[in-house]
Protein backbone atom coordinates (compact mmCIF):
# COMPACT_ATOMS: atom_id res chain seq x y z
CA UNK A 1 0.00 0.00 0.00
CA UNK A 2 1.24 3.64 -0.79
CA UNK A 3 -0.56 6.50 1.41
CA UNK A 4 0.05 9.49 -0.03
CA UNK A 5 -2.56 11.40 1.89
CA UNK A 6 -0.55 12.74 4.54
CA UNK A 7 -2.90 16.18 4.35
CA UNK A 8 -5.44 14.46 5.93
CA UNK A 9 -3.67 12.47 8.23
CA UNK A 10 -0.32 10.77 9.06
CA UNK A 11 1.26 7.90 10.43
CA UNK A 12 2.04 8.10 14.08
CA UNK A 13 6.27 8.43 14.66
CA UNK A 14 7.32 5.52 16.27
CA UNK A 15 9.24 7.73 19.40
CA UNK A 16 5.90 9.41 19.72
CA UNK A 17 3.78 6.14 20.47
CA UNK A 18 7.18 5.28 22.70
CA UNK A 19 7.08 8.61 24.28
CA UNK A 20 2.62 7.97 25.17
CA UNK A 21 2.79 4.47 26.27
CA UNK A 22 4.06 4.86 29.72
CA UNK A 23 0.91 7.33 30.42
CA UNK A 24 -1.65 4.96 29.05
CA UNK A 25 -0.48 1.53 31.10
CA UNK A 26 1.78 2.75 34.05
CA UNK A 27 1.60 7.09 34.47
CA UNK A 28 -2.05 6.71 34.20
CA UNK A 29 -2.37 9.56 37.40
CA UNK A 30 -4.60 12.73 36.54
CA UNK A 31 -2.33 15.52 36.38
CA UNK A 32 -4.97 17.67 38.42
CA UNK A 33 -4.51 14.70 41.54
CA UNK A 34 -2.22 16.45 44.60
CA UNK A 35 -0.89 13.06 45.33
CA UNK A 36 2.77 11.88 44.04
CA UNK A 37 1.28 9.18 41.72
CA UNK A 38 0.05 11.79 39.72
CA UNK A 39 3.70 13.82 39.38
CA UNK A 40 4.62 12.18 35.81
CA UNK A 41 1.59 13.19 34.85
CA UNK A 42 1.99 16.50 35.67
CA UNK A 43 5.81 16.97 34.74
CA UNK A 44 4.90 15.36 31.53
CA UNK A 45 1.93 18.22 30.82
CA UNK A 46 4.59 20.91 31.84
CA UNK A 47 7.62 18.63 29.78
CA UNK A 48 5.29 19.19 26.64
CA UNK A 49 4.00 22.56 27.23
CA UNK A 50 7.58 23.83 27.02
CA UNK A 51 8.52 21.80 24.06
CA UNK A 52 5.59 22.82 22.06
CA UNK A 53 5.95 26.58 22.47
CA UNK A 54 9.73 26.34 22.25
CA UNK A 55 9.16 24.80 19.23
CA UNK A 56 6.66 28.00 17.87
CA UNK A 57 8.38 30.80 20.18
CA UNK A 58 5.77 30.91 22.31
CA UNK A 59 5.90 31.65 26.15
CA UNK A 60 4.65 28.20 27.71
CA UNK A 61 1.41 29.84 29.19
CA UNK A 62 0.39 30.83 25.56
CA UNK A 63 -0.40 26.71 25.13
CA UNK A 64 -3.94 25.63 25.50
CA UNK A 65 -4.33 22.18 25.00
CA UNK A 66 -7.71 21.34 22.66
CA UNK A 67 -8.75 17.79 21.36
CA UNK A 68 -8.01 18.80 17.90
CA UNK A 69 -7.47 21.69 15.17
CA UNK A 70 -11.08 21.67 14.77
CA UNK A 71 -11.63 22.99 18.50
CA UNK A 72 -9.21 24.74 18.12
CA UNK A 73 -10.66 26.92 15.46
CA UNK A 74 -13.83 26.80 16.83
CA UNK A 75 -12.65 28.37 19.89
CA UNK A 76 -10.54 31.40 18.22
CA UNK A 77 -13.60 32.38 16.35
CA UNK A 78 -16.48 31.59 18.65
CA UNK A 79 -14.21 33.22 21.38
CA UNK A 80 -13.98 36.24 19.92
CA UNK A 81 -16.91 37.25 18.18
CA UNK A 82 -19.79 35.66 20.62
CA UNK A 83 -20.76 38.64 22.99
CA UNK A 84 -19.20 41.45 20.95
CA UNK A 85 -21.88 44.35 20.36
CA UNK A 86 -19.30 46.83 18.63
CA UNK A 87 -17.20 45.26 16.43
CA UNK A 88 -19.25 42.59 15.21
CA UNK A 89 -17.72 41.24 12.01
CA UNK A 90 -15.07 38.42 11.39
CA UNK A 91 -12.93 38.69 8.30
CA UNK A 92 -11.68 35.35 6.66
CA UNK A 93 -11.06 33.59 3.30
CA UNK A 94 -12.92 32.05 1.01
CA UNK A 95 -10.25 28.60 0.71
CA UNK A 96 -10.33 28.09 4.85
CA UNK A 97 -11.59 24.41 5.84
CA UNK A 98 -14.70 23.81 6.88
CA UNK A 99 -13.80 24.00 10.57
CA UNK A 100 -13.73 27.86 10.04
CA UNK A 101 -15.78 28.54 7.96
CA UNK A 102 -19.04 26.56 9.23
CA UNK A 103 -17.74 28.60 12.46
CA UNK A 104 -18.23 31.67 10.87
CA UNK A 105 -22.20 30.03 9.52
CA UNK A 106 -22.43 29.99 13.02
CA UNK A 107 -21.67 33.18 13.93
CA UNK A 108 -24.03 35.02 11.11
CA UNK A 109 -26.56 32.62 12.19
CA UNK A 110 -26.21 34.68 15.54
CA UNK A 111 -26.08 38.20 13.75
CA UNK A 112 -22.40 38.27 13.44
CA UNK A 113 -20.79 39.13 10.14
CA UNK A 114 -18.46 37.46 7.44
CA UNK A 115 -16.64 38.61 4.71
CA UNK A 116 -14.66 36.04 2.73
CA UNK A 117 -11.56 36.98 1.00
CA UNK A 118 -11.05 35.86 -2.35
CA UNK A 119 -7.57 34.33 -3.72
CA UNK A 120 -5.57 34.66 -6.65
CA UNK A 121 -5.77 31.85 -9.38
CA UNK A 122 -2.66 30.69 -7.37
CA UNK A 123 -4.57 30.61 -4.13
CA UNK A 124 -3.12 33.21 -2.76
CA UNK A 125 -4.47 35.62 -0.11
CA UNK A 126 -3.15 39.30 -0.89
CA UNK A 127 -2.83 41.80 1.27
CA UNK A 128 -4.56 44.06 -0.81
CA UNK A 129 -7.75 42.07 -1.45
CA UNK A 130 -8.08 41.11 2.52
CA UNK A 131 -7.84 45.42 3.47
CA UNK A 132 -10.56 46.09 0.83
CA UNK A 133 -12.88 44.09 3.93
CA UNK A 134 -10.84 45.32 7.47
CA UNK A 135 -12.91 48.13 8.88
CA UNK A 136 -13.39 49.47 12.59
CA UNK A 137 -16.19 46.94 12.45
CA UNK A 138 -13.68 43.68 12.51
CA UNK A 139 -13.32 41.96 15.78
CA UNK A 140 -11.11 39.22 13.84
CA UNK A 141 -9.09 38.39 11.01
CA UNK A 142 -8.79 34.49 10.28
CA UNK A 143 -6.92 33.43 7.46
CA UNK A 144 -5.01 29.61 7.38
CA UNK A 145 -1.49 30.03 6.99
CA UNK A 146 -1.07 27.02 4.86
CA UNK A 147 -3.99 25.75 2.84
CA UNK A 148 -4.70 21.53 3.21
CA UNK A 149 -5.94 21.40 -0.82
CA UNK A 150 -3.10 23.15 -2.77
CA UNK A 151 -0.68 23.70 -0.38
CA UNK A 152 -0.41 27.35 -0.39
CA UNK A 153 1.71 29.53 2.00
CA UNK A 154 -0.11 32.54 3.07
CA UNK A 155 1.39 36.03 4.00
CA UNK A 156 0.95 35.79 7.77
CA UNK A 157 2.72 38.20 9.09
CA UNK A 158 1.68 41.28 6.39
CA UNK A 159 -2.06 39.90 6.80
CA UNK A 160 -1.61 40.18 10.87
CA UNK A 161 -0.04 43.80 10.88
CA UNK A 162 -3.18 44.67 8.80
CA UNK A 163 -5.56 43.59 11.01
CA UNK A 164 -3.99 45.01 14.07
CA UNK A 165 -3.71 48.31 11.67
CA UNK A 166 -7.27 48.28 11.90
CA UNK A 167 -7.68 47.57 15.75
CA UNK A 168 -8.36 43.85 15.28
CA UNK A 169 -6.98 41.00 16.53
CA UNK A 170 -5.43 37.97 14.01
CA UNK A 171 -5.72 34.03 13.87
CA UNK A 172 -4.42 31.86 11.37
CA UNK A 173 -5.50 28.39 11.21
CA UNK A 174 -1.72 26.50 11.09
CA UNK A 175 -3.23 22.92 10.99
CA UNK A 176 -1.29 22.40 7.69
CA UNK A 177 1.71 24.70 8.76
CA UNK A 178 3.23 23.34 12.56
CA UNK A 179 5.66 20.55 11.71
CA UNK A 180 6.27 21.33 8.26
CA UNK A 181 7.30 24.81 8.25
CA UNK A 182 9.88 26.82 10.57
CA UNK A 183 7.01 29.17 12.90
CA UNK A 184 7.88 31.96 14.72
CA UNK A 185 4.57 33.36 16.73
CA UNK A 186 6.76 36.46 17.55
CA UNK A 187 8.05 37.22 14.37
CA UNK A 188 4.53 37.15 12.52
CA UNK A 189 3.03 38.72 15.51
CA UNK A 190 -0.24 36.57 15.59
CA UNK A 191 -2.56 36.72 18.53
CA UNK A 192 -3.99 33.05 18.01
CA UNK A 193 -2.94 30.20 15.89
CA UNK A 194 -4.28 26.76 15.79
CA UNK A 195 -2.60 23.09 15.79
CA UNK A 196 -3.87 19.47 15.31
CA UNK A 197 -1.35 16.92 16.29
CA UNK A 198 -2.07 13.86 13.28
CA UNK A 199 -0.97 16.17 11.00
CA UNK A 200 2.40 15.76 11.51
CA UNK A 201 3.17 12.29 12.89
CA UNK A 202 1.59 12.85 16.44
CA UNK A 203 -1.64 11.24 17.47
CA UNK A 204 -5.33 11.98 16.18
CA UNK A 205 -7.51 13.89 18.58
CA UNK A 206 -5.09 16.06 20.22
CA UNK A 207 -3.99 19.88 19.42
CA UNK A 208 -3.54 23.10 20.69
CA UNK A 209 -4.40 27.03 20.60
CA UNK A 210 -1.62 29.49 20.86
CA UNK A 211 -3.06 32.44 21.99
CA UNK A 212 -0.63 35.92 23.08
CA UNK A 213 -0.80 36.90 27.04
CA UNK A 214 -2.96 40.20 26.26
CA UNK A 215 -5.25 38.55 24.08
CA UNK A 216 -8.84 38.58 25.92
CA UNK A 217 -10.03 35.24 24.72
CA UNK A 218 -12.97 33.77 26.95
CA UNK A 219 -12.68 29.97 28.79
CA UNK A 220 -13.86 27.55 26.16
CA UNK A 221 -15.22 24.62 28.17
CA UNK A 222 -17.10 25.06 31.34
CA UNK A 223 -15.93 22.79 34.17
CA UNK A 224 -12.73 21.79 36.15
CA UNK A 225 -9.72 24.45 36.29
CA UNK A 226 -7.51 22.67 33.55
CA UNK A 227 -5.49 24.49 31.45
CA UNK A 228 -5.61 27.61 33.69
CA UNK A 229 -9.24 27.54 33.75
CA UNK A 230 -9.37 28.23 29.59
CA UNK A 231 -10.53 25.07 28.90
CA UNK A 232 -11.54 22.26 31.53
CA UNK A 233 -11.63 18.46 30.86
CA UNK A 234 -9.25 15.60 32.53
CA UNK A 235 -6.09 16.37 30.44
CA UNK A 236 -5.14 14.20 27.13
CA UNK A 237 -1.83 13.21 28.69
CA UNK A 238 -0.56 10.41 26.40
CA UNK A 239 -1.70 12.45 23.83
CA UNK A 240 -0.24 15.70 24.61
CA UNK A 241 3.10 13.86 25.25
CA UNK A 242 3.30 12.25 21.84
CA UNK A 243 1.87 15.55 20.27
CA UNK A 244 4.94 17.19 22.03
CA UNK A 245 7.72 14.35 20.74
CA UNK A 246 6.10 14.59 17.58
CA UNK A 247 6.50 18.17 16.64
CA UNK A 248 10.16 17.66 18.39
CA UNK A 249 10.77 15.16 15.66
CA UNK A 250 9.68 17.13 12.93
CA UNK A 251 11.06 20.05 13.39
CA UNK A 252 14.64 18.62 14.43
CA UNK A 253 14.35 16.90 10.52
CA UNK A 254 12.35 19.71 8.97
CA UNK A 255 14.97 20.90 6.45
CA UNK A 256 15.69 17.39 5.38
CA UNK A 257 12.54 16.32 5.05
CA UNK A 258 11.55 19.14 3.24
CA UNK A 259 14.20 18.56 0.83
CA UNK A 260 13.02 14.77 0.39
CA UNK A 261 9.75 15.94 -0.62
CA UNK A 262 10.48 18.67 -3.04
CA UNK A 263 12.16 15.56 -4.80
CA UNK A 264 9.15 13.51 -4.56
CA UNK A 265 7.20 16.18 -6.17
CA UNK A 266 9.74 16.17 -8.78
CA UNK A 267 9.22 12.63 -9.45
CA UNK A 268 6.21 12.65 -10.11
CA UNK A 269 5.91 16.26 -11.93
CA UNK A 270 8.54 15.10 -14.25
CA UNK A 271 7.38 11.48 -14.72
CA UNK A 272 3.63 12.50 -15.72
CA UNK A 273 5.20 15.32 -18.35
CA UNK A 274 7.17 12.32 -19.98
CA UNK A 275 3.67 10.44 -20.66
CA UNK A 276 2.65 13.58 -22.02
CA UNK A 277 -0.47 13.94 -19.57
CA UNK A 278 -2.30 17.44 -19.87
CA UNK A 279 -2.61 19.02 -16.39
CA UNK A 280 -1.86 21.45 -14.37
CA UNK A 281 -0.67 21.76 -10.96
CA UNK A 282 -2.81 23.86 -8.70
CA UNK A 283 -1.02 26.63 -5.56
CA UNK A 284 1.93 24.93 -4.39
CA UNK A 285 4.25 25.95 -1.43
CA UNK A 286 4.83 23.81 1.43
CA UNK A 287 6.58 20.84 0.82
CA UNK A 288 4.97 17.56 -0.71
CA UNK A 289 1.34 18.72 -1.54
CA UNK A 290 0.71 18.26 -5.11
CA UNK A 291 -2.91 19.50 -6.04
CA UNK A 292 -3.14 17.97 -9.68
CA UNK A 293 -5.51 18.73 -12.26
CA UNK A 294 -6.00 16.65 -15.50
CA UNK A 295 -7.89 17.77 -18.22
CA UNK A 296 -11.20 15.77 -19.29
CA UNK A 297 -10.64 13.16 -15.84
CA UNK A 298 -12.53 12.97 -12.83
CA UNK A 299 -10.88 13.33 -9.86
CA UNK A 300 -13.26 10.78 -8.63
CA UNK A 301 -12.77 8.01 -10.82
CA UNK A 302 -8.88 8.71 -10.49
CA UNK A 303 -9.20 8.17 -6.56
CA UNK A 304 -11.06 4.87 -6.85
CA UNK A 305 -8.88 3.44 -9.65
CA UNK A 306 -6.04 4.34 -7.82
CA UNK A 307 -7.09 2.95 -4.52
CA UNK A 308 -7.52 -0.29 -6.58
CA UNK A 309 -3.83 -0.04 -7.02
CA UNK A 310 -3.51 0.69 -3.42
CA UNK A 311 -2.71 3.72 -3.47
CA UNK A 312 -4.12 6.34 -1.61
CA UNK A 313 -4.80 10.18 -2.25
CA UNK A 314 -7.31 12.37 -1.86
CA UNK A 315 -9.75 14.18 -4.58
CA UNK A 316 -10.38 18.02 -5.05
CA UNK A 317 -14.15 17.12 -6.68
CA UNK A 318 -16.79 14.81 -5.68
CA UNK A 319 -19.58 13.18 -7.30
CA UNK A 320 -23.02 13.52 -6.15
CA UNK A 321 -25.70 11.66 -8.45
CA UNK A 322 -26.19 14.28 -10.89
CA UNK A 323 -22.97 15.79 -11.12
CA UNK A 324 -19.71 16.38 -9.96
CA UNK A 325 -18.97 18.70 -7.62
CA UNK A 326 -15.76 21.35 -7.34
CA UNK A 327 -14.33 21.78 -4.05
CA UNK A 328 -14.98 25.33 -2.82
CA UNK A 329 -10.97 26.00 -2.99
CA UNK A 330 -10.57 24.97 -6.30
CA UNK A 331 -14.37 26.95 -7.04
CA UNK A 332 -12.54 30.08 -5.95
CA UNK A 333 -9.22 30.00 -7.47
CA UNK A 334 -11.05 29.48 -10.76
CA UNK A 335 -9.79 26.64 -12.10
CA UNK A 336 -10.77 25.67 -15.27
CA UNK A 337 -13.85 23.51 -14.92
CA UNK A 338 -12.35 20.91 -17.77
CA UNK A 339 -9.35 21.10 -15.25
CA UNK A 340 -10.88 21.28 -11.91
CA UNK A 341 -13.51 18.11 -11.89
CA UNK A 342 -10.48 15.82 -12.54
CA UNK A 343 -8.46 16.84 -9.64
CA UNK A 344 -6.39 15.23 -6.92
CA UNK A 345 -3.92 15.67 -4.09
CA UNK A 346 -0.93 13.75 -3.41
CA UNK A 347 0.11 14.44 -0.41
CA UNK A 348 4.02 13.09 0.66
CA UNK A 349 5.03 12.73 4.19
CA UNK A 350 8.13 11.67 6.23
CA UNK A 351 7.73 8.14 5.78
CA UNK A 352 7.42 7.92 1.61
CA UNK A 353 10.08 6.96 -0.81
CA UNK A 354 11.49 7.81 -4.14
CA UNK A 355 10.13 4.87 -5.60
CA UNK A 356 6.78 5.01 -3.77
CA UNK A 357 6.94 8.96 -5.72
CA UNK A 358 7.71 7.10 -9.36
CA UNK A 359 5.09 4.60 -8.44
CA UNK A 360 2.19 6.92 -8.28
CA UNK A 361 2.99 8.92 -11.50
CA UNK A 362 3.65 5.46 -13.83
CA UNK A 363 -0.04 4.55 -11.78
CA UNK A 364 -1.65 7.29 -13.35
CA UNK A 365 -0.47 7.50 -16.38
CA UNK A 366 -1.44 3.89 -16.72
CA UNK A 367 -5.59 5.12 -15.97
CA UNK A 368 -5.14 8.05 -18.00
CA UNK A 369 -3.23 6.50 -21.20
CA UNK A 370 -4.25 3.05 -20.49
CA UNK A 371 -0.71 2.63 -20.70
N1 LIG B 1 -7.76 23.09 9.49
C1 LIG B 1 -7.11 22.57 8.43
C2 LIG B 1 -6.42 23.49 7.47
C3 LIG B 1 -7.09 21.19 8.22
O1 LIG B 1 -6.46 20.68 7.17
C4 LIG B 1 -7.76 20.36 9.15
C5 LIG B 1 -7.81 18.89 8.95
O2 LIG B 1 -7.89 18.42 7.84
C6 LIG B 1 -8.40 20.95 10.25
C7 LIG B 1 -8.37 22.31 10.38
C8 LIG B 1 -9.10 20.12 11.28
O3 LIG B 1 -8.18 19.47 12.11
P1 LIG B 1 -8.65 18.23 13.03
O4 LIG B 1 -8.77 17.06 12.13
O5 LIG B 1 -7.56 18.06 14.03
O6 LIG B 1 -9.92 18.63 13.66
Amino acid sequence: MIYADNAATTRLSPAAFEAMRPFLLEEYGNASQPYRFSRAAKVALRRARETIAECIHAEPEEIFFTSCGTESDNWALKGMLLGERERTRLVTSAIEHHAILHSAAALERLGYGTDYVAPDEKGRISLEEAERFLSSQTKLLSVMMVNNEVGTVQPIAELAASAHAHGAFFHTDAVQAVGHMPIDVRALDVDLLSCSGHKFNGPKGIGFLFKKKSVPLPPYMDGGSQESGMRAGTENVASIVGMAEALCENCEEMEETSARLRRLEQIVLSGLRDAGLTFIRNGGGIPGNLSLSFAGAEGEMLLHRLDLMDICVSTGSACNSKETEVSHVLTAMHIPEKYARGTIRVSFGRYNTEEEAGEIARALTKILKGR
